[in-house]
């Protein structure tokens, strides 16, 4: 078959194309050509012509929680069966959303392996997922109170041995949290050093929840690949990432998110629906109001250190859209970039990261055909991002809005 639209954005922050076609044979991308030249190669390929949309690859989320229930007003309610159900719909509607692959960076242990396994059966339908099994904190460190979502490890040599059995158990990735709203790390330098260290020997990947100074300088003294948040880094740490090889995922829509719900909530006063956004967060205020401005004020001046920035949603309360990765890239364009290098933060750079280059995140030959329509061009106004025509997966049509 071959896709034809108007607009081709390929996902290397730079490439868009006019008038163009891909050929999908089985499950890659065959051949990216002027649509012309692919009817006469193949004239016997039936072409799908989606007028004036644009086609990108399938966006990659790099922070999700598929399994967080914790927000749940009827929290009582969740036992291990209902988590499955919840992080199989969660999982379906960030797919609506256009995202093919999910990094989930710590869920209630083992929840999104299975997942993975039932997708791989052929029971359900749900985006490629990068498992991080559970978060790795600090006794009483952040996300502690997350039962099965986080291990509390202490001590360099039993995070080495945490992190063994997490890579046995089948996680792609290792996720550690090291801050929370203070200007504290929960761990020491040397915990940190051994964590990266014991992923890196065995050519595993690390990502590390680190939003607030010293934690930040830290981390990125420690070398994990990816700094989560980030939320109050300067220039010059941006700079020292970039020189070592480290990419930030800002995870802007999450702050920002509950700091708008904040504002809302106490302008109408109510302040007492059950949500943990009034329970336990509004005593953050302050905190979030502060984040918010963060990113506002220092994203562009990031970015243009040239460390490799990366699209994730984490949004984790009750009542937020699954995965909104087109709402993340609109903040960055709001802040300064332009659509074409914003989509590459959710395609592109994000495939890199994972070590799947040529592969997913770009319109190649060769690549899965992992897509994403889009009515519009996208190249022009990033919200089109949020009219979702149809989602490939593997060649296929997975999902198609009505
Ligand atoms: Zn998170």
């Amino acid at each position: 078959m071959i896709v034809t639209a108007k607009t081709m954005v390929t996902g290397d922050g730079k490439t868009v194309l006019h008038d163009h076609g891909i050929l999908i044979k089985k499950e890659r991308i065959a051949a990216l050509a002027p649509i012309e030249q692919l009817k006469s190669n193949f004239p016997d390929e039936p072409v799908r012509d989606y007028g004036d949309a644009t086609v990108l690859p399938g966006l990659i989320d790099m922070h999700v929680h598929l399994g967080y229930w914790y927000s749940k007003p009827d929290g009582y309610e969740y036992n291990q069966h209902l988590i499955a159900y919840l992080t199989q719909y969660n999982a379906l509607s960030a797919m609506f959303n256009g995202v093919t692959t999910i990094r989930s960076v710590s869920d209630p242990h083992m929840v999104c392996q299975k997942l993975m396994q039932a997708r791989e059966k052929g029971f359900v339908r749900a985006p490629r997922i990068f498992n991080c099994d559970r978060g790795i904190c600090a006794t009483g460190g952040h996300g502690w109170v997350l039962e099965d979502g986080c291990a509390q490890v202490d001590g360099a040599d039993n995070i080495r041995s945490e992190i063994r059995k997490q890579l046995r158990d089948g996680a792609h990735w290792i996720k550690m949290m090291d801050s929370d709203r203070s200007n504290v790390s929960e761990y020491r330098q040397e915990e940190l050093d051994a964590a990266a260290d014991e992923c890196h020997r065995v050519n595993r990947k690390i990502c590390v929840h680190a939003g607030t100074q010293p934690s930040i300088q830290m981390c990125i003294d420690a070398g994990f690949d990816t700094i989560e948040h980030g939320t109050f880094m300067t220039v010059e740490q941006a700079r020292t990432m970039k020189e070592k090889g480290l990419a930030w995922v800002p995870t802007i829509i999450a702050y920002t998110y509950i700091y708008d719900e904040m504002v809302k909530k106490i302008a109408s006063n109510d302040t007492e629906s059950g949500n943990v956004v009034d329970a336990g967060l509004l005593h953050d205020f302050e905190y979030f109001r502060a984040a918010a401005a963060a990113y506002k004020e220092n994203f562009k001046k990031l970015y243009d250190t040239g460390v490799t920035v990366l699209a994730g949603t984490d949004m984790v309360m009750d009542g937020a859209p699954a995965a909104p990765v087109a709402r993340e890239l609109q903040y960055m364009v709001d802040y300064g970039i332009t659509p074409t290098q914003a989509i590459a933060t959710a395609t592109g750079n994000s495939a890199r990261v994972l070590g799947m280059q040529g592969q997913i995140g770009e319109l190649v030959s060769g690549a899965i055909a992992d897509l994403l329509v889009v009515e519009g061009d996208a190249s022009a106004d990033i919200c089109a991002l949020g009219k979702v025509k149809d989602v490939f997966q593997n060649g296929c049509v997975l999902h198609r809005a009505i």
